[in-house]
């Protein structure tokens, strides 16, 4: 006959359960990525070129590597700029009698500046959206002194 002998340790089994993060105001973001103001603090720049997101608000120092726009900003800015030239378009054909030489120059030119003007605050918008429903690399982020929290996983008895 053996003797068993058997140990028996406390272990802590720590895991990443964490609260839910505190929701973050989507219409305040989108509004103030549009006017090109950082999403969380509204005082540092969220562009450092025309289109070239900054990498790290230089106020709050939020993170906006993960923004992930991708061709976002230009679908929407095509469909704005389509719905505005093309309805100008038909609306000056039925009432006025253009040459077609102004058709020519004002139609492109409206589609060519529109589209330079819309793009920064479209792409802003875009990006704010993004951080305020914590998408894609946002979802991990905490919200100042919110930080990730290790505690115990609930320790079941069998
Ligand atoms: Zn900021």
């Amino acid at each position: 006959m053996t003797s068993k002998s058997t140990s028996v340790t406390e272990s802590i089994v720590w895991s990443q359960d964490k609260p839910e993060p505190a929701k973050r105001d989507v219409a305040q973001a989108m509004l103030r990525g549009a006017i090109g103001h950082c999403p969380h603090c509204n005082k540092g720049k969220l562009f450092t070129k025309y289109l070239k997101v900054t990498p790290q608000c230089s106020e709050c120092h939020e993170d906006y590597t993960p923004n992930r726009s991708d061709d976002l900003p230009a679908y929407l800015v095509l469909l704005i700029v389509g719905h505005i030239v093309v309805g100008g378009m038909m609306s000056v054909e039925a009432n006025y009698d253009w040459p077609t030489q102004w058709h020519s120059i004002v139609w492109p030119v409206l589609c060519t500046v529109l589209t330079l003007v819309l793009l920064p605050p479209v792409k802003g918008a875009v990006v704010a959206l993004q951080w305020a429903l914590r998408m894609h690399g946002f979802s991990n982020q905490p919200d100042g002194d919110e930080l990730p929290a290790l505690r115990p996983a609930p320790h079941h008895d069998a």
